[in-house]
């Protein structure tokens, strides 16, 4: 069977790391348009590059670990389907949860990339605006290798191919406000797949779904995924 996953930051809100749409409409006590887009990147570098380095240091130092879910999908992945993970967050729990590929259509915090040469390097420690392109030897362009709003997605070409062969859609812990990821269940009920969200609550576009499951992440995935390779 093919089944396309896409993850939002709810499937990593049990392992503590917070979602962007807390009741307050702030990202970690920010306006995204202060911290996630080009123009705020062009106005206060400093301030967007502590942002992600604040987001990088709690991921790599504040004892967050893959939750049941993160985990359940790796053994997804591992089974005689065909699976396509594509996630929005930009942490690095799905592998540590031992997915073998994962689709980051937002990028990675654990990425940088230089905005002369294009190169995309590993990056564990805190970006500064007179950062060096190791390739390129330019100063001062580097940058998260996110995708801000109003950017490009990553990866669009192989997730629309993969959503186009899918016999089953399942979104998790996405609020389903984010385009074009928010779009993908009527492409997937389009090509015929069975419609699954997973999520504490409704989200946005819930009605374009055949399935709902309502409920923690760390839960409703385990028991989805045990159903599927018990069957
Ligand atoms: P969102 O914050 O807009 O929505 C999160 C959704 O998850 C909500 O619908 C909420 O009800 C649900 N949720 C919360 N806890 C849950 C749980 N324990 N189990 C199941 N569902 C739960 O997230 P989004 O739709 O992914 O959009 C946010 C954007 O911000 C993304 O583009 C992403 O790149 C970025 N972001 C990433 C991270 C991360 O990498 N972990 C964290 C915050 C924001």
């Amino acid at each position: 069977m093919n089944i396309v996953i896409l993850t939002g930051a709810g499937i990593s809100a049990e392992s503590g790391i917070k979602t962007f749409r807390g009741n307050d409409g702030l990202w970690e006590n920010h306006r995204v348009e202060d911290v996630a887009t080009p123009e705020a990147y062009c106005a206060n570098p400093e301030l967007v590059l502590s942002f992600y380095n604040a987001r990088r240091h709690a991921l790599l130092n504040t004892g967050i670990q893959p939750n049941a879910a993160h985990t359940a999908l790796a053994r997804l992945q591992y089974s005689h389907h065909d699976v396509t993970l594509i996630t929005q967050n930009v942490d690095n729990l799905h592998e540590r949860g031992g997915s073998p590929s994962v689709l980051h259509m937002h990028g990675e915090l654990l990425k940088q990339i230089c905005t002369g040469c294009a190169d995309v390097t590993l990056i564990e420690w805190a970006q500064t605006v007179r950062d060096v392109c190791a390739c390129c030897s330019a100063v001062g362009t580097l940058r998260p290798d996110i995708v801000w709003f109003g950017e490009m997605p990553k990866l669009m070409d192989e997730i629309y191919s993969a959503l186009d062969r899918a016999d089953v859609f399942v979104a998790i812990g996405t609020s389903g406000r984010v385009y074009p990821a928010a779009g993908f269940v009527e492409v997937a009920s389009a090509s015929g797949a069975h419609t699954i969200e997973i999520n504490l609550e409704a989200s946005d576009v819930a009605p374009a779904f055949a399935e709902h499951r309502i409920g923690p992440a760390s839960e409703q995935v385990v028991e989805w995924v045990n159903e599927l390779l018990a069957d």
